[in-house]
């Protein structure tokens, strides 16, 4: 083993938590070293999540409008086809382009990149097995434990990325299934049965739950599932996976109810497995410095983001916590403040969700659920797209915006919209929340017109008074 200079901050991982960090340490003025086995930078988002699942949802989402769309607002086209390979080309180009972008990131802030499996020695000790061949040991005052998570395997069901996918296989497909089975209704499951189905597919999702999306709230995701479902997406929920076999050309799958009863076989072409995703430490050797972890493997750490183990720290998908990338920079950011004598911060309540469907679903604070279980007297303001100028200028009019607020005090709970976009419209949303606002701050603050946005201050206006729209 080769020696290597003494860092103050060596990070395990190079995803959105890992290499956020890494480049904040070093901004901070600490030596710095980030280690990643991947080959490549961005972690599970870049590579294999986020920014490809997006790039497909888009060109799938333009082969649909075009095809069922264009006609309506006097665009004619002869005809329109899939050019799959062409449609992952661009997808793969925009990950290359960004995992290069964050290689010339650390160059230009002097983070130290060594490529390979890296795993505990000690507290102070990294040892890495390089992806060139050989190993090397890395020294630092400071460890960040930023490995990301997996995909969750389920009983009974083996992937073999080809036929029974995870999500990486579903981001890869060779041709388009006729019959797709999408196991699981969480945001990723949705998302690539939206990619697949736009492109042609019979999709079924099936999911053991009652609902889909749990964190949604409820009247949104009723909404949002009709959405889905006249877009010919198939569910059935409270339903169970006993197996997923390959057969001869296509994959068998038994499924009885939750609940217990008689058991279905049904078949696709292709089946996705997206029931959740796992934290990952394997090979980490986490038992060589007892580090803690709980029961469903995930680091345990305090509000500093340190471990039981002085001078170890843990951040993002490998922590409890919403398992986002969004989530995992923010704690990278703080994590590495409190390494450098700094305060650092980050409110979970305040870590916004996006469904990137269309329309898309976005939400920030609490559901009415869980304002109901608070036992807190709220007013709810809402405002339906519909009834929104630039939404029925564009003809992309599905969708509402709900706002829960206190009564007393008028300050904002939570905020639900469904919408084309929704994604970018929710950030005045997590800002008014995070500064506290009121629904008649919002209401009052001008709003550009015409824009989806004004669906906001409308819906804010009826949370305490009324809309002038409807
Ligand atoms: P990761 O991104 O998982 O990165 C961990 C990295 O550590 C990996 O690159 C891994 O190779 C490396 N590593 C692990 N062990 C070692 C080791 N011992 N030595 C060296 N390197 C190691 N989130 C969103 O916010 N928005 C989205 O739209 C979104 N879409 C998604 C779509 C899909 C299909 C999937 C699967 C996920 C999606 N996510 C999305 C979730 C998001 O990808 C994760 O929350 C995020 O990547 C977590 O970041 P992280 O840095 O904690 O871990």
């Amino acid at each position: 083993a080769s020696g290597s200079d003494d860092n103050d901050v060596i990070v395990i991982g190079g995803g959105p938590g890992g290499y956020v960090a890494a480049i904040k340490a070093a901004q901070l003025g600490l030596k710095t070293t980030c280690i990643e086995k991947r080959g490549a930078l961005g972690g599970t988002c870049l590579n294999v999540g986020c920014i490809p699942s997006k790039a497909l949802l888009h060109s799938s989402h333009m082969y649909h409008e075009a095809k069922h769309s264009f006609a309506s607002h006097g665009v004619k086209l002869a005809s329109v086809e899939v050019d799959l390979p062409a449609m992952m080309a661009q997808k793969d180009k925009a990950v290359g382009n960004l995992t290069k972008g964050i290689e010339g990131l650390f160059k230009k802030n002097k983070v130290n990149y060594v490529k390979g499996y890296g795993k505990f020695l000690s507290p102070s000790e990294v040892s890495v097995d390089t992806l060139e061949g050989g190993n090397t040991v890395v020294n630092g005052k400071n460890i960040i434990i930023a490995t990301g998570s997996d995909v969750k395997s389920l009983p009974g069901v083996t992937i073999d990325e080809e036929r029974i996918v995870s999500s990486t296989g579903a981001l890869a497909l060779k041709e388009v299934p006729k019959k797709l089975f999408v196991i699981g209704a969480g945001y990723i499951g949705l998302e690539m049965g939206s990619v697949w189905g736009r492109l042609g597919s019979e999709v079924t999702v099936v999911e053991f739950a009652p609902d889909i999306v749990p964190t949604m709230d409820g009247e949104i995701r009723k909404q949002f599932q009709r959405s889905l479902e006249k877009q010919k997406m198939k569910f059935m929920l409270k339903t169970k996976v006993v197996s997923v076999d390959t057969t001869g050309n296509g994959v068998k799958l038994t499924l009885e109810p939750a609940a217990g009863g008689d058991q279905t076989i049904l078949e696709a072409d292709v089946v996705l497995v997206s029931a959740g995703r796992v934290p990952f430490t394997a090979g980490l050797q986490l038992d060589k410095i007892g580090v803690e972890t709980d029961k469903a493997g995930r680091i345990l750490v305090n509000d500093r983001f340190a471990t039981n183990v002085p001078g170890v720290y843990a951040i993002g998908d490998v922590i409890p916590g919403p398992m986002l990338a969004h989530k995992a920079e923010e704690d990278g950011v703080a994590c590495v403040e409190f390494i450098a004598g700094k305060q650092g911060h980050v409110d979970y309540d305040m870590v916004p969700g996006v469904v990137y469907t269309h329309p898309e679903v976005a939400y920030v604070g609490k559901t009415e659920e869980q304002v109901k279980a608070l036992g807190v007297n709220y007013r709810v303001g809402k405002f339906p797209f519909l009834a929104n100028s630039r939404a029925k200028a564009i003809d992309d009019a599905e969708g509402v915006v709900k706002i829960l607020a206190e009564e007393e005090t008028d300050k904002i709970l939570g905020v639900h919209i469904m919408a084309p976009n929704a994604g970018e419209l929710i950030h005045e949303a997590v800002l008014a929340l995070q500064y506290g606002a009121s629904s008649e701050d919002i209401a009052r603050t001008c709003h550009a017109h015409p824009t989806m946005s004004e669906a906001l201050k409308e819906a804010a206006m009826a949370t305490y008074d009324m809309p002038i729209h409807i």
